[in-house]
């Protein structure tokens, strides 16, 4: 595969970028370096680079895209937008469209608010728990990502009951000594964090089903006992829905798992590929942001007519019948076809897969918190990665990520994807 494009591109690139990226994840650092492949065209299911070559793609842009690129619908609202005007600073009527059809696929969304992004959405659930608690600390869980806002970019401790330190550079301790992490799928850890700072903690953010470690499902009553110990201790939910909501059925995780937070934060499908992010919850929660109540978000861009109408579009798309079967059925089809050319040349992987998204974890442990995907063989990924980019599928280059399926991919994708996978595999054990 020629990828000289790509390559003078990227070291252009580092002149002028830092580091060459917009977002950390996309430099190739996690799988061994080089430069990262430069798209230029997305069509459905597939991409083109700069040097011509096609691929099959299975990043879907961290998972906006489950609708596959330039979903025809989804283009016919943005170009509406271009041209009845991207950007308002006024009320519109779509805005009350959209919040609407949210709180119609989520039923615990009295109230909503439009933001841009999914840390801006998460960063104000917990301004908001803060303001109607009038407590500052947060428990979350070790391995979920919230975005990049100080207080979600901020380790564990040394234990349960230990406060957090900062994650990145420029993060204040104090605002680390805020935190407290505990692992995913582990009740008593986060019971003993419970017992220590009960009574100061506002929220306890999670996300429902983990997609940052991989795609990681919670035990059978996890989630419920979080909620009962959260409200006992007089704390609220949060849960972050940025990826999980409308990736796994026309609602949120919270639907298809029954059980349902005080606080909610979305983004990714929900922009239809255009920035967004949003948040909502119960009314009486959701009345503490201004200008009704005392805490404070606000926004340029946000509720912008662009971003509403392609949000608006998507979801249209995403309603219609069988689309969440056709997902799980590509999705079933890829973790068997893996599965078995895995058992050939005993390549020692597990999968973890909820409908169209899946994470293929180089162990044979079962992964249910982040500890086990930590443990799980990067560098085997790594070289499996490059295998298939060689071969054009295109995957996220990290070992945490999942392969998000989209509407577009054909069964005729799924199987050019195995035979790859075949080959990849047999490469990775000869
Ligand atoms: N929350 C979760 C669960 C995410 O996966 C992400 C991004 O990957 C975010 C929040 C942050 O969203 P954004 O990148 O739109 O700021």
């Amino acid at each position: 595969m020629q990828r000289q494009h790509s390559e003078r591109i990227h070291n252009e690139a580092l002149k002028h970028i830092v580091g060459g990226v917009n977002s950390p994840s996309r430099a190739y650092k996690a799988v061994g370096g080089g430069a990262p492949t430069v798209m230029e065209r997305g069509q459905g299911g597939y991409f083109w680079d700069v040097d011509g070559n096609q691929y099959i793609d299975y990043l879907a842009a961290y998972g906006p895209i489950i609708t596959g690129h330039a979903h025809p619908h989804i283009t016919e609202a943005i170009k509406k937008a271009a041209e009845t005007g991207v950007l308002y600073g006024t009320p519109t009527a779509h805005e009350v469209t959209f919040a609407k059809m949210l709180k119609e696929a989520m039923p615990g969304l009295d109230k909503v608010r439009f933001v841009n992004s999914g840390t801006e959405a998460v960063m104000t659930t917990i301004r908001v728990a803060r303001a109607y608690t009038g407590r500052d600390k947060i428990i979350k869980f070790a391995g979920c990502y919230h975005g990049h806002s100080d207080l979600v970019l901020v380790a564990a401790g040394s234990g349960p009951a230990t406060l957090g330190t900062p994650d990145s550079a420029g993060v204040p301790k104090s605002i680390a000594k805020e935190v407290i992490t505990v692992p995913f799928n582990d009740i008593e850890p986060f019971r003993e964090a419970l017992d220590k700072w009960g009574s100061e903690i506002a929220a306890v953010l999670v996300e429902p089903i983990v997609g940052n470690f991989g795609i990681v499902e919670p035990k059978p009553g996890f989630l419920q006992e979080i909620n009962e110990l959260t409200h006992a201790a007089g704390a609220l939910v949060i849960y972050d829905e940025v990826i999980t909501g409308f990736r796994f059925m026309y609602g949120g995780a919270q639907d298809l798992l029954g059980i349902q937070p005080d606080l909610t934060a979305m983004g990714k499908i929900i922009g239809g590929g255009l920035p967004i992010g949003a948040y909502g919850g119960k009314a009486e929660i959701m009345e503490k942001v201004a200008p009704l109540g005392p805490a404070y978000q606000a926004g340029t861009m946000a509720g912008n007519p662009a971003s509403i109408l392609a949000g608006i579009a998507c979801l249209e798309v995403l309603k219609q019948d069988g689309i969440y079967e056709y997902l799980d059925r590509l999705g079933s089809m890829l973790e068997e076809g893996i599965l078995a050319s895995a058992q050939k040349y005993s390549v020692p992987i597990t999968i973890n897969r909820l409908k169209g998204a899946l994470t293929v974890y180089f162990t044979t442990e079962k992964v249910v918190n982040y500890e086990q995907a930590e443990n799980t063989d990067g560098e085997m990924f790594a070289r499996f990665f490059k295998l298939m980019l060689e071969q054009g599928i295109n995957l996220a280059p990290s070992k945490y990520e999942a392969w998000f399926v989209t509407i577009a991919h054909s069964k005729e994708d799924i199987e050019a994807t195995l035979h790859a996978v075949d080959n990849a595999f047999y490469a990775l054990m000869n």
